[in-house]
């Protein structure tokens, strides 16, 4: 009956004290090594005890939603990607998650290429990893990839192990991988009567070479629709038919 008692406490989300919070951490890892003595490899996953601890449900449950792409614990205040190990040792009691980065809190190093990536995905969750080989693949470094997605807000989709589909202000692009160079790809879009850019399904290429991957962010982000379409406007030139 005392545990009940303590888990209604839990249920508040109040505070631990750092204490409980050593405590609960020692008997996890008690609890480790136990069961790494009774099996030969150790086991780092845990049983849902559902009816017992509402934290461990509750760490269940928002681990259940995929769309919760990071976790983190209240007491360390670290971010992960939530594919990260380290997300299994966060004790469910301080245990939270977030559908965003959140740009004031120190991110894990081992997990944050996957945290970065996954901040432009969609959907798709778990082949993460094909998302990551693609970008691997492209040679672009962290430092390159978190301005698409922190400061131009790019959703990706892995169209296949080479083609990523990349959005960015309203433009769609496909980015088709050839060892460390690329094709650039661009949506087709025409001008209505209305003087408007209406996009279509189909892509041009936006480029006539096969450039680097990096070569290819800069020309996606020095692009704008808006400005073309005044160009368009202007000229009268292009209305009605499908423009680069
Ligand atoms: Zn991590």
């Amino acid at each position: 009956m005392k545990i009940k008692n303590k888990s209604k406490r839990r249920k508040q989300y109040q505070p631990l004290n750092c204490e409980r919070i050593l405590q609960s951490l020692q008997e996890e890892n008690q609890q480790v090594k136990k069961q790494a003595e009774h099996a030969k490899e150790p086991q780092r996953e845990f049983v849902p005890a559902y009816g017992i601890n509402p934290s461990v449900r509750r760490k269940t449950e928002l681990l259940e939603q995929q769309d919760m792409r990071y976790a983190y614990s209240r007491e360390q205040r670290i971010l992960h990607d939530r594919d990260c190990e380290w997300v299994a040792a966060i004790p469910a009691e301080a245990f939270e998650m977030t559908r965003e980065i959140i740009p004031c809190m120190p991110r894990c190093k081992q997990c944050r290429r996957k945290a970065i990536i996954r901040s432009g995905m969609t959907g798709d969750w778990k082949r993460i990893n094909a998302y990551v080989r693609f970008f691997d693949r492209a040679g672009l470094s962290d430092k390159q990839l978190s301005p698409l997605f922190r400061w131009k807000h790019a959703q990706i989709r892995l169209i296949a192990a080479d083609e990523m589909q990349v959005w960015v202000n309203g433009d769609a692009w496909v980015i088709k991988l050839f060892d460390n160079v690329c094709e650039l790809w661009h949506n087709d879009y025409y001008m209505s009567d209305q003087g408007e850019r209406v996009l279509k399904r189909s892509f041009h290429r936006q480029h006539p070479y096969k450039i680097k991957v990096a070569e290819a962010l800069g020309k996606i982000y020095a692009y704008s629709g808006e400005k073309h379409a005044e160009q368009i406007k202007e000229t009268g030139l292009g209305r009605g038919k499908i423009n680069a």
